[in-house]
């Protein structure tokens, strides 16, 4: 048997730091469920002191996750994040407690202003303090990818004495190049006393596009854990892709001696689900997930592939639940088909949230005949969206063409469940529509990136609005919408937006 690859997500602690891409908690939860689907090992819930909302999503998801997987909550090395992770830990079944910090010279001189002894005792401090509470303490050491690698093995030394279970070993900076990475790990290995009764983990980040390369030289050299999240997720460049590597190991098991226990047929679905709900697309050429991934156009391509998949596919498709798009339901389909095929797509829907869902559902099934998984999955996900909306849409209306002036009239109800009614023009429908919002909404906002995309093929299909707006601290947030109709998509993705800007900002204010 070949060595097992712990798979750590951190779609909702590092991947939810990305701009534009955080999420609430009930979002979080959702993406949550998919990932228990996806049998990942660790899901690294939040950072519990940065905020409230934080603190709540570990909590609960630390409930939701029961035995299935360990759940983690971030820390710096202080005392009362520490006690602040261990608090919104405190129900879950397998907690674990992640904690560190700098120890590159640059991280030591000019971030943390502290010698290396100080960063030694700091680091054993807090992983002591941790384990007061907790059994499993991992410890990072951020920027560790241009560390000393003597300073590395001393302090990593350090904390395998004092009691780590992981050791995190982050390339916060995506500054390695694999092969050096590689030997990094492996200086680890055979320098450090007891390493070989922890875990070492390794976190890649990918400003230079080697994010995955990185966490294969780590695994090829002694790494056990992967930090990871879906569709590569995360600060500036991203982080390791999660569907990447546990492919890369699942293609190249027996050379590096490992396996993961990742139900693949998932990816497909939960890469669709986190795009969704942060409204960060994924590009067409990605590995594993894009549209394009599995598309072969040149005409030799085509003729292999149809005569052995495997001339020019390593993969296939429906190992990753790729291509499997079925037409599933018509308006014929009743309340319980709908019910049934949303369980298969893992939503548990009850009571009232089932049939607001059954109701969009026949609107739609009347308007494009076959609805798809992806149809189903988007007006789930418009569902949630519209939960923990303050304000609501209840209709807009456009006129636009040539040579007319473009006006919108949109009406919303708020959050008193007052009705209130705007009209505006600009110079374009979505101008108009903007602009009429904005005097209901009255929040300062710039709007700074539209796209559309059709939700599957066919010129019937579902069209899903992706906007992103800027208030003026430079905050980002981004919207999402769907509708036969762009430009009922495009208010609700506006709305969308707007909505989180004021729900973060009340958050913010307590
Ligand atoms: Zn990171």
């Amino acid at each position: 048997m070949t060595r097992k690859i712990d798979i750590f997500d951190t779609t909702l602690r590092d991947g939810e730091q990305s701009p534009g891409a955080s999420m609430n908690t009930e979002e979080k939860l959702v993406v949550a469920r998919q990932l228990l689907r996806l049998n990942v090992d660790v899901i690294e819930a939040g950072f519990p002191i940065s905020s409230p909302g934080d603190f709540e999503s570990v909590r609960r998801i630390a409930e939701l996750a029961g035995d299935q997987a360990v759940v983690c909550g971030l820390t710096r090395a202080v005392e009362k994040d520490i006690d602040s992770a261990a608090d919104a830990l405190k129900y879950a079944k397998r907690p674990r407690i992640h904690t560190g910090l700098g120890v590159s010279p640059s991280h030591l001189r000019d971030k943390l202003r502290i010698s290396e002894d100080e960063c030694v005792e700091r680091a054993v401090k807090c992983v002591k303090y941790a384990k007061k509470y907790v059994e499993d303490v991992q410890f990072y050491a951020e920027d560790a990818g241009r560390s000393d690698y003597n300073f590395l093995v001393r302090v990593i030394q350090a904390v395998v004495d004092a009691g780590a279970t992981v050791v995190n070993i982050p390339d916060t900076t995506g500054y390695s190049l694999p092969e050096e990475f590689g030997q990094r790990i492996k200086y680890l290995v055979e320098g450090v006393n007891g390493i070989e009764n922890v875990k070492i983990a390794v976190h890649c980040h990918n400003d230079l596009g080697m994010a995955t390369a990185l966490a294969m030289a780590g695994v090829k050299n002694g790494a056990s854990q992967i930090e990871c999240t879906i569709n590569g997720l995360g600060e500036r460049a991203g982080n390791t892709a999660m569907e990447e590597v546990v492919m890369a190991i699942k293609m190249h098991g027996d050379e590096l001696d490992a396996h993961t226990d990742v139900n693949t047929r998932e990816f497909c679905k939960a890469s669709r689900l986190v795009s969704s709900i942060t409204g960060m697309n994924v590009q067409a050429n990605k590995a594993i997930v894009g549209a394009n991934a599995f598309a072969h156009s040149s005409g030799i391509h085509q003729d292999g592939v149809l005569k052995k998949r495997d001339t020019y596919e390593i993969i296939d498709p429906a190992d990753v639940g790729a291509g499997t798009s079925q037409i599933v339901l018509t308006a014929r389909s009743g309340h319980a088909a709908l019910k049934h095929r949303l369980e298969e797509l893992g939503y548990e829907l009850e009571g009232e949230a089932l049939d607001q869902v059954y109701e969009a559902f026949l609107n739609l099934a009347d308007k494009k005949k076959e609805v798809y998984d992806e149809d189903l999955e988007s007006l789930v996900n418009e569902r949630d969206r519209n939960e923990s909306a303050l304000y609501t849409l209840e209709g807009v209306q456009i006129s636009c063409g040539f040579p007319l002036t473009p006006t919108a009239t949109v009406t919303l109800k708020n959050a008193a469940d007052q009705t209130v009614t705007a009209c505006e023009y600009g110079t374009g429908p979505i101008d108009a529509m903007c602009k009429a919002v904005n005097k209901i909404v009255q929040v300062d906002n710039d709007l700074t990136e539209f796209a559309v995309q059709s939700v599957t093929r066919g010129i019937d299909a579902l069209g899903e609005v992706t906007i992103r707006v800027t208030d003026p601290a430079g905050d980002i947030y981004t919207g999402r919408g769907a509708d036969g109709d762009i430009v009922v998509s495009s208010t609700k993705a506006y709305l969308n937006a707007l909505n989180r800007l004021l729900n973060d900002k009340q958050e913010k204010r307590g």
